[in-house]
């Protein structure tokens, strides 16, 4: 089995540990690959008998390693590798990445000391990939790297090609083009820069699926500072509203950590605040965990444990109420769903893995995974739909 793991903060690392032990235990054949790769020691220190770490963004080193521990007979025909290229998810969803690294440097993060500055992609490579899953079957791409608005900054919008088309290695141009290949388009980790707004058109033309995830971190001023983030929560309001009144269906995911050093009860206030009046359809929190090397462990004020925890807590339990409210106003309607298995799938608002799903009955054998369908919502919870195949 291969692993991907994460490094980004504390309880990645632990998620990703956890993941390793349990794919040992399923059948002991364990290769780790992705950014705590790059802590090999680490690693072999807690699961010694892994066959091999790989640090990220290292494809052939994980081949290499899969190859070496399973050693595939020579076939003529099937050693061809297809247009595809090797997919570690469900035949109809892909993740398309379009960059490595990251220019920022957010004092919690210690992803670009592990993964450089922003290396994005020739975009007529990336335009490739997309078109070839999309002739092998994938109905939806999941857009990913650690900072996709930013796409093309470090080649300067570079005009490359595709299919001897001229396109600009940009975020904007990107999901144009994705548009047209016919299957839904997710943008995943969109840095809030100001020309974001560009895509919003596209989503109200149902080019790409009106679904943006798009991390704010905070809201306090003084604590997206200390964040090196951008400090503004009145802007993004602005702009949500601005979205909104382009593309009302649009979802709008993001994440946030609680508890970073020094922030009081007030500012963790502010950051509630925000959220009630943001009515955001999907959140994640953190609490702060001090992740070796991270610039923000020097900062005075480290809270207790329990505390971010707490804090942790409070902000889950609104927002529940928020996504509550939100799925309830979708009772009555019939969404678009993409099927993932017998009775399960997915509406534009969910993407795999990180957010709810839609639960439907009903011709469930009809209703292939990969295949789209029409689901009338009858019933919903904190985190799912509920309906009738229709
Ligand atoms: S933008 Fe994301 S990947 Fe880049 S430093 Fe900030 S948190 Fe890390």
């Amino acid at each position: 089995m291969v692993v991907n793991t994460c490094g980004f903060i504390d309880a990645a690392v632990e998620e990703s540990l956890g993941a390793i032990g349990e794919a040992l235990a399923k059948n002991g054949k364990v290769v780790v690959t992705g950014c705590l790769g790059a802590k090999q020691d680490f690693i072999k220190g807690i699961h010694p008998s892994v066959l091999a770490v790989t640090g990220p963004h290292d494809t052939p080193a994980v081949m290499d390693a899969v190859h070496a521990h399973l050693p595939k007979p020579h076939d003529p025909y099937t050693d061809l590798v297809p247009s595809i290229g090797v997919k570690l998810t469900p035949k109809h969803y892909a993740y398309l990445k379009i960059s490595e690294g990251c220019n920022h440097r957010c004092s919690f993060c210690i992803i670009p000391s592990m993964r450089g500055d922003l290396v994005s992609r020739p975009v007529g490579e990336v335009m490739s990939e997309a078109e070839n899953l999309a002739k092998s079957g994938v109905k939806e791409l999941l857009v990913i790297s650690q900072d996709t608005s930013a796409y093309g900054v470090d080649v300067k919008y570079r005009t490359g090609f595709w299919n001897g088309r001229p396109l600009k290695t940009k975020m904007t141009d990107l999901c144009k083009a994705l548009g047209e290949l016919g299957i839904w388009v997710r943008l995943h980790y969109v840095y809030p820069y100001p020309h974001v707004d560009e895509v919003i058109p596209l989503m109200a033309e149902g080019k790409i699926l009106p679904y943006l995830d798009v991390p704010f971190q905070h809201a306090s001023p003084r604590i997206l500072k200390l964040m090196k983030r951008p400090a503004s929560a009145e802007k993004v309001l602005e702009r949500l509203r601005a979205w909104r009144a382009i593309c009302p269906d649009i979802t709008v995911r993001s994440t946030f950590i609680a508890g970073f050093p020094g922030e009081t009860e007030a500012e963790f206030s502010e950051l509630l605040s925000f959220l009630e009046e943001a009515q955001l359809d999907r959140v994640g929190c953190f609490a702060y965990s001090p992740v070796e090397g991270a610039a923000a462990n020097d900062l005075p004020g480290a809270l207790p444990e329990a505390v971010k925890e707490e804090r942790r807590g409070r902000f889950m339990e609104l927002q529940a109420k928020i996504s509550a409210e939100k799925l309830k106003s979708k009772i009555g309607k019939t969404l678009k769903i993409i099927v993932d298995e017998a009775g399960l799938g997915r509406s534009t608002a969910d993407a795999p893995e990180i957010d709810g799903v839609v639960h439907f009955e009903g011709g469930e054998s009809s209703a292939k995974p990969g295949e789209f369908a029409n689901v009338l919502i009858d019933r919903a919870d904190a985190h799912d739909l509920f309906g009738r195949l229709q």
